[in-house]
């Protein structure tokens, strides 16, 4: 390989796309990731990182330390029954000790855990982070791809051996391998609201709240924002035909938290946000010397936490696989394996889960409803299935099931 074919090409200088620059850089090949905005973006988006993560996490010296310090450890989550103010079930990570060395959760912002791996990128002579610069085009031969850039200067065209598209769930390198991106979109988008209300202290609810509602589910979460005493973010879904001028207008925030979690004054809401959620994979996570990896490759609902989780761990699994075949000689098919790991996961795993997730919020079957608060007390009151629950919600299992598939199982 030339030089510059031997260097690796990211788009989208995203979580997964740092990520996935930081731990090829930290093994010796050189990257450079292309960004279409001139920085980081600080917009509230996912923030639960599981303890399945957290372990691919732990490849990068203190980062893991870091993302506690800036944000929050979580180890328990709880179940609610909201119409009838019921606790349903408790969840602490702790009695994944002997599963994991990261038995809890961590609640770091999206844009905090970028910034933490766009500082470590940074410190490598081998890496380069180009802000301002968006991908336009994409090509591949037999010894490499050719990337079109557009940035400050103007289009250019720059070389590399690989291409890692981490350009998130409109991804241009996906749809220029016209790789199809099969599934779903939910009729009801998602309305999430930040306020300084304090739930645990106010309402007696843990850090991570399930609420499950058969009129209005909904997740409540807190995150550290710039420090103590935090933000609670409160995520609902939306009736599909409402404007959202109505639902994003402050009577209607209002009346929906005030309907929610009756108070005696309004909330103070300091960000609110309406997005449109999808639960779609790609039809292949690799064309030749083109890989995909986090939202350009599956896309999810929040319910759970699982979008960002899953990115990251295509990360791991793919810079491993890239140092194989770059510096270790291993066969063009191990970047197979990528695709075939990482897709039967997110397909088999993630997709099924938050369906699931979202499913049961949301029952509005009396006696399935019930059903589904006794499983859960059940499942909480005895370890070993709690354990078991909780190597899923955290994501152990599908890393631990990703690393046992093999080329010959049938996708
Ligand atoms: C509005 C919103 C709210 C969300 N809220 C939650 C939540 O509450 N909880 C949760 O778990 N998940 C949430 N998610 C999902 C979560 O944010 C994603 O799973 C996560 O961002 C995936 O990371 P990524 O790096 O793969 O993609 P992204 O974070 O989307 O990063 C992709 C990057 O690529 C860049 N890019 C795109 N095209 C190009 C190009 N052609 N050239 C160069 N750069 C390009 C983009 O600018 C972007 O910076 C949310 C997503 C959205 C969109």
């Amino acid at each position: 390989m030339t030089r510059t074919e031997s260097r690796v090409l990211v788009a989208g200088g995203g979580p997964v796309g740092l990520f996935t620059a930081l731990l090829l850089a930290r093994r010796g090949i050189a990257v450079r990731v292309f960004e279409t905005f001139t920085e980081l973006q600080d917009d509230p988006r996912a923030a639960t990182t599981h303890p399945g993560t957290l372990e691919v996490l732990g490849e990068v010296p203190g980062l893991v330390e870091d993302m506690a310090r800036f944000g929050l450890v979580t180890p328990i989550f709880q179940f609610w029954d909201r119409p009838s103010g019921r606790r349903v079930a408790e969840f602490d990570h702790a009695l994944l000790a002997a599963d994991t060395a990261y038995p809890t959760v961590i609640q770091c912002e999206q844009f905090k855990t970028a910034r933490l791996l766009l500082d470590r990128l940074r410190a490598l002579p081998n890496a380069e982070i180009l802000f301002d610069h968006e991908v336009t085009a994409i090509a591949q031969d037999a010894d490499g791809v050719s990337v079109t850039v557009r940035g400050p200067d103007g289009e250019g065209v720059h070389r590399g051996a690989f291409l890692v598209g981490a350009d998130g769930g409109r991804s241009l390198v996906r749809k220029s391998c016209g790789i199809a991106f099969d599934g779903f979109t939910w009729p009801e988008r998602f309305i999430v609201f930040t306020t300084p209300f304090d739930f645990e202290a106010g309402r007696g609810y843990c850090p991570r709240s399930y609420f499950a509602d058969p009129a209005e589910w909904c997740n409540c979460f807190k995150v550290s924002a710039d420090g103590p005493p935090g933000l609670w973010r409160t995520v609902f879904p939306t009736d599909s035909t409402t404007p959202e001028a109505e639902l994003m207008s402050d009577a209607a925030v209002q009346e929906r938290l005030q309907r929610f979690f009756p108070g005696d004054r309004p909330y103070e809401v300091v960000h609110r946000n309406l997005y449109v959620t999808h639960q779609r994979v790609a039809g292949s996570f690799r064309a030749g010397r083109v890989l995909l990896a986090g939202d350009a490759a599956h896309v999810n609902n929040p319910i759970g936490g699982m979008g960002l989780n899953g990115g990251l761990q295509d990360a791991g699994n793919l810079a491993a696989k890239l140092e194989a075949v770059m510096l270790e000689g291993a066969a063009d098919s191990t970047l197979d394996l990528y695709d075939r790991q990482r897709r039967l996961v997110a397909l088999e795993f993630v997709q099924s889960q938050t369906i699931a997730n979202k499913n049961r919020l949301e029952e509005k079957d009396p006696e399935a409803r019930e059903r589904n608060f006794e499983e859960l007390a059940e499942i909480a009151a005895d370890p070993v299935r709690a354990r078991g629950f909780m190597r899923r919600t955290g994501m152990i299992d599908s890393q631990r099931r990703a690393a046992a598939i093999t080329l010959d199982e049938a996708s």
